[in-house]
Formats: C-alpha cells, sequence, structure tokens
C-alpha cells in the first residue's frame, strides 16, 4: 500500500472545518427498515457559515490559492448553491476578497423564493455577486469565471478561480479520501467493518474522493453514489474519469477497479433541484425519525436511495452501512412551499 501519509502531505491544505465530524447510530431509521447497522457520518456539521460537504473540499482549493498567494477567490454554482455560500465563508474567514457567480440552473422556482436560503447567506457574508444566466453549460460558467478573474488581474489582483468543469483537477476530492480515512476509523473505534458507504452524486468529487480514499487505505468496502444531477449513464463515466484524475494527481496507480463505480438514477426525480414525493417523503422520515435536516436538492435524494435500497434488501446486513449526510439544510428554506401551508 503507498504511504498516504506522504501522498496527501504534498497538497496544501487551509484548516476550517470542525473535523472529525461525528458518525451517529441511525437505530430508529434501522428499526423502521429492519437494519440494525445504519450509521450516519454527520458532514453537515464541517461548521464554516452551517456546514456541509463543501467544507472538506474548499481546504484544499484554499490551500493551493494561499500558496499561490492570491487575494481574490472565484467560484461559480447554482443560486442555492451550498459551495458557494461556503466559500463565501471560508474567503471571510482566512481575509480574502470572493467574487461568486450564480447561474440560472432551475426553472420554476417561486418569485422571491430564491432569495432566501444560501443566497441570503452570501448576501450576509457580503461577497461581490455575478449572475449568470445559463445553468446547464459547465465549460461557458468557467468561462466566465476566467473573464471575471482576467479583469481581476488587469486590476492588478490576484485571483484564483475554483472550476466547475471536469477537465480541471479534482482537488477537492482530497477532503474525501481525508473523510474515508475518518470513516474507516470511526467505525474501527465502535469494532465494525466498514459494509457500505451510501452518498450523494453530484459534481462526482465526494463519491470519487470516498471511492477511491477507501481503496487508497486498503479498504474495499463498496460506494452507493445516488444521482442528483444526471443520469446514470453520464454520472458513472463521470466518476470514473474523476477517480482516474484523482489517482493521477496523487500518483498512485489504479487503485478503482472500473466495476467500483456504482450509481443509481432510480431517485433522481425530475432532475437537478427537482423533488419527487419520495423526496419529500425521505426529508420528514430523515426529521422525525434521525432529526436529521435534509435538503430536496442532495441529501434528501440520496437518503432516499438509502432507504429504498434497504428496503430491497440490497445493503449489506453486517458491517456498517455508512450514510454521509453532506449538509444543505441552508437550501431547504428556498422549497418551503412544497409543503401545503400549516392549518
Ligand atoms: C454539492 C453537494 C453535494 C454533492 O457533492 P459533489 O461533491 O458535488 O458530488 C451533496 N450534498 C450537498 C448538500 C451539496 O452541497
Amino acid at each position: 500500500m503507498p504511504d498516504t501519509d506522504v501522498l496527501l502531505g504534498r497538497f496544501p491544505k487551509a484548516a476550517f472545518s470542525h473535523l472529525p465530524t461525528p458518525l451517529a447510530a441511525m437505530s430508529n431509521l434501522g428499526r423502521e427498515l429492519g437494519y440494525s447497522n445504519l450509521f450516519v457520518k454527520r458532514d453537515d456539521l464541517t461548521g464554516l457559515g452551517m456546514g456541509g460537504n463543501k467544507a472538506r473540499q474548499l481546504e484544499y482549493y484554499f490551500g493551493a490559492a494561499l500558496a499561490e498567494d492570491a487575494d481574490t477567490v472565484l467560484i461559480t454554482g447554482a443560486v442555492q448553491s451550498n459551495f458557494v455560500r461556503q466559500c463565501a465563508a471560508a474567503a471571510r474567514k482566512l481575509g480574502l476578497d470572493c467574487e461568486i457567480q450564480l447561474e440560472n440552473r432551475v426553472g420554476g422556482m417561486p418569485e422571491g423564493q430564491e432569495k432566501v436560503g444560501n443566497y441570503l447567506l452570501d448576501r450576509l457574508l457580503g461577497v461581490k455577486v455575478h449572475h449568470f444566466p445559463i445553468g446547464e453549460d459547465e465549460a461557458a460558467a468557467d468561462a466566465n469565471l476566467e473573464a471575471i478573474a482576467a479583469g481581476i488581474r488587469a486590476r492588478g489582483g490576484r485571483p484564483y478561480v475554483i472550476h466547475l468543469g471536469a477537465e480541471h483537477a479534482p482537488l477537492g476530492a482530497l477532503g474525501y479520501v481525508d473523510c474515508a480515512r475518518e470513516i474507516i476509523a470511526d467505525v474501527d473505534r465502535l469494532g465494525l467493518a466498514l459494509g457500505a458507504i451510501v452518498t450523494a452524486s453530484g459534481s462526482a468529487i465526494t463519491h470519487t474522493g470516498l471511492l477511491t480514499g477507501l481503496r487508497l487505505f486498503g479498504n474495499e468496502a463498496p460506494v452507493f453514489g445516488v444521482c442528483v444531477r444526471r443520469k446514470s449513464d453520464i454520472q458513472s463515466p463521470r466518476v470514473l474519469k474523476r477517480c482516474r484524475d484523482l489517482e493521477a494527481m496523487l500518483g498512485a496507480g489504479a487503485v478503482v477497479a472500473d466495476s467500483d463505480v456504482w450509481t443509481s438514477d432510480a431517485y433522481l426525480a425530475g432532475g437537478y433541484g427537482k423533488a419527487g414525493t419520495e423526496t419529500l417523503a425521505a426529508i420528514e422520515t430523515g426529521a422525525r425519525l434521525e432529526t436529521l435536516i435534509l435538503d430536496p436538492v442532495y441529501t434528501a435524494k440520496a437518503f432516499a436511495g438509502l432507504i429504498g435500497m434497504a428496503r430491497q434488501g440490497a445493503l449489506p446486513k453486517n458491517g456498517a452501512v455508512v450514510f454521509v449526510h453532506t449538509g444543505g439544510g441552508p437550501g431547504l428554506f428556498a422549497y418551503a412551499h412544497l409543503w401545503a401551508p400549516a392549518a
């Protein structure tokens, strides 16, 4: 096995997350589903402006930004992006400027509804906001971000761009290699083996880091990726490509097998940012059984996947099944209209 401390230690890292996050038993849910081995990794509690999975990813992007003496960090995402909100928070914490580009990725939101949740937090954090009218063109979003960066450079600034597109090095996935190591240690402390990990799979950075991390540390447990943005026929190749990119970045050789990549789009509902009845049911189940606050865009779909697979008997009964709660709580408030007003 490669010396992972040496592999990871080559990448500069900023520290601002609350780590390690807790691993908690989900015994109420487990009783309901007939499983005694369900756990949740509380990555909604990473801190940094209300938490979420982007904190771990941003530690490496900001590490790189600081190493090259950047003074402004640029990022693009949906109006209700948790990534953008946590990036703004990280920049504030480290005393850097931050400019964010918000894409219209989700149509059909009620007037004013997009102004709450993450967007409100972005404004409170006081970062510069750019609007980008297109929502499904990663290359165009990145190109526009580069144009903004060029403007900053022309004024004598030192911008650092966090790209969206899958042709850029998956630096943030290192944060989920760290998380894979934490999960292995968490279950080890409980005297358990790791049975499986269940996570949302969006840009695929989290999925890629967890899967590659497990294999780097010699663990063969499956990682079940629940699609939140794209169908499996697009998402699985994307995950595999990102794993190969991460392996190349680490210089560790191939550790992930093609057959290790598993995604399901059965819980995608109407697509990115669209909630189905199963999505809303998962939010209520999470709240009522485990006091987990889930969001309709990401974590409720992943949780619906966990529940669906448990009902089909598709989860291992031996070892710990770890659901990664990737955060997203602030985004929930932009979707209050999906519930009928209380009587
Ligand atoms: C971004 C995000 C995800 C998806 O993570 P990726 O690394 O983009 O696949 C899942 N959950 C929440 C809450 C997110 O903000």
